[in-house]
């Protein structure tokens, strides 16, 4: 086996009075992402990486919207099942980069707490990065998140 590389994307609605749950924290103050789930699109971007540099398939597949274990579930705990998963099929991540896309929140201002919480998750190292569009696009209206992420798997 050699390492393999992964990448992923994921894009929620805002929904106005929910709570903001990104890159594995919660943004007080801050309107969040509707979903099945906790709509944590940076979880769930480098869950996507991940399952696909392991040949797993994706997030839908795994999780389907139909399964009720996993309605309401936070980011980091379908990160942590999928860091089982590709233990299993014998890898661990080697690196991992997140961008989250949004006007809100600001996510340098809690970067390191980010990074720790995605890492820990996903058992290795993980960088988080936030970007604006310009006020272009669907997040630049504020109408939604996106998050891009690539990784890199390490046979073990
Ligand atoms: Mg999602």
């Amino acid at each position: 086996m050699i390492p393999r590389v992964g990448n992923g994307i994921d894009v929620h609605p805002i929904e106005a009075g929910r709570d903001c749950r990104l890159a594995g924290l919660l943004w007080e103050g801050v309107d969040g992402c509707a979903g099945h789930s906790d709509g944590d699109v940076a979880a769930h971007a480098l869950c996507d990486a991940m399952l696909s540099a392991a040949g797993l398939g994706d997030l839908g597949a795994v999780f389907g919207t139909g399964d009720p274990r996993w309605s309401g579930a936070l980011g980091v705990e379908l990160l942590a099942e999928v860091r089982r998963r590709i233990t299993e099929a014998g890898f661990q991540l080697g690196n991992a980069a997140v961008q989250v896309i949004c006007n809100l929140p600001k996510i340098g201002k809690r970067r390191d707490e980010a990074q720790r919480a995605l890492s820990e998750a996903a058992g290795g190292p993980v960088a988080v990065a936030g970007t604006t569009t310009d006020g272009l696009g669907l997040t630049g209206r504020g109408e939604g998140i996106a998050a891009i992420a690539t990784c890199l798997l390490i046979p073990v």
